[in-house]
C-alpha cells in the first residue's frame, strides 16, 4: 500500500479515538448508574470515587481532603488515589485529554469559539501565560486544604469539580430519583465563563482537580518511561507565522518547547501531533524520558 494512501487513515485516528473515548467515559456514567439500578454492581461510583470489579479509584484531591479533614486514612483511600497518581506518572495528566467529562465539553465550546471568532493558532497563542497555571491552581488548593483544616472539614475543593459534578449527577437522577441542582447551573455557568474568556479558562487556571495530577505527571517525567510530546526540530516546516500545532492546541500550549512548566499541563491529547502530520511530522508521541 503507498504510503499516501494510508496518511489520512493516520491523521485522523488521534482524533477520533479520543473523541470516541471522551463520549464513551461519558455516556459509562449514564449507563453505569442504569445497570446499578438493575443490581449489575460490577462498576460503581462517579469521578470523586469509583469501583471497577474491585479495584477502588479515586480523585486523589478528593482523597487528600478526607485525610486532612479526618486526620486518617485508609487503605481504600491510599490505593485509590495511588492508582490514578501512577497512571499520570505514566501517562502524564491524560486523564483531562481522554477521559473528563468536562474536559470533553470544554473542549467542544472552545471549538465554538474558535469558529466564532474565526481564531488562528499563532494568534491565538500570541496571548502568551501571564501567570503559570500550576502555582495559580495551587493557591487554589492550599487555601481550600486550609479552610478544611481550620474551619469546615468538608471536601470544599470537591464542590469545584466538574467532573464530579456531571458524574454525580446522573448517579442521583436515577438511583435516588433527586435532581442535583448545582450540576444543571454550575457546570453551564463555567463552560459560559470558558466560552466568554477563551483558552479553556477553567482547565488551565483553576480546576483543582488537574493538579495532583499534573504534579505526578511532571513527578513522571523522571521515571525512564513516560508518555509525552517529543519535537524533533530539524523536521520542523512550518513558518513562523503558521505553526499548525499552536493552531491546534486547546490549551494554548506550544509543544515545541517540551519544557516542565509545559509538559506539566500538557494532557497528552495529541491534537497537534495529528497537525503536525500534515507539514513536517517533527511532533510525535514517545513513551521514554530519554530522547
Ligand atoms: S482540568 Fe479539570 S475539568 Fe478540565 S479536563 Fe482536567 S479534570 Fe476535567
Ligand atoms: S501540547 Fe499537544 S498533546 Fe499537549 S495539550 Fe497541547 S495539543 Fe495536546
Amino acid at each position: 500500500m503507498k504510503e499516501s494512501s494510508i496518511r489520512p487513515t493516520i491523521r485522523r485516528s488521534i482524533r477520533v479515538t479520543r473523541r470516541a473515548v471522551q463520549v464513551g467515559t461519558f455516556l459509562a456514567f449514564v449507563l453505569i448508574p442504569l445497570l446499578n439500578n438493575y443490581d449489575m454492581r460490577a462498576l460503581t461510583g462517579n469521578m470523586v470515587a469509583f469501583n471497577a470489579a474491585g479495584v477502588p479509584l479515586a480523585d486523589p484531591l478528593a482523597m487528600l481532603q478526607a485525610a486532612v479533614g479526618s486526620f486518617s486514612v485508609t487503605a481504600v483511600m491510599i490505593t485509590g488515589a495511588g492508582l490514578v497518581l501512577l497512571a499520570a506518572a505514566l501517562l502524564g495528566p491524560a486523564f483531562c485529554g481522554w477521559l473528563c467529562p468536562f474536559g470533553l465539553l470544554s473542549e467542544l465550546v472552545q471549538c465554538l469559539r474558535n469558529k466564532k471568532s474565526g481564531v488562528s493558532g499563532s494568534a491565538k497563542s500570541s496571548g502568551a501565560v501571564f501567570f503559570r497555571p500550576v502555582l495559580l491552581k495551587s493557591g487554589l488548593v492550599a487555601a481550600g486544604l486550609l479552610l478544611i483544616l481550620t474551619a469546615l472539614p468538608l471536601p470544599v475543593l470537591t464542590q469545584l469539580s466538574m467532573p464530579a459534578w456531571i458524574t454525580r449527577f446522573w448517579q442521583h437522577a436515577i438511583l435516588l430519583r433527586e435532581i442535583l441542582w448545582p450540576a444543571l447551573w454550575l457546570v453551564p455557568a463555567v463552560l459560559l465563563a470558558e466560552f466568554v474568556l477563551g483558552g479553556r479558562f477553567w482547565c488551565r487556571y483553576l480546576c483543582p482537580q488537574s493538579l495532583l495530577i499534573s504534579l505526578a505527571g511532571l513527578a513522571g517525567l523522571a521515571l525512564p518511561k513516560r508518555l509525552q510530546v517529543r519535537f524533533t526540530p530539524k523536521a520542523c516546516n512550518c513558518p513562523a507565522s503558521d505553526r499548525a500545532c499552536l493552531a491546534a492546541c486547546s490549551l494554548n500550549l506550544n509543544p515545541r518547547k517540551p519544557v516542565a512548566a509545559q509538559m506539566a499541563q500538557c494532557v497528552n491529547c495529541g491534537d497537534c501531533v495529528e497537525a503536525c502530520k500534515k507539514r513536517g511530522r517533527a511532533l510525535g508521541f514517545k513513551f521514554s524520558a530519554k530522547d
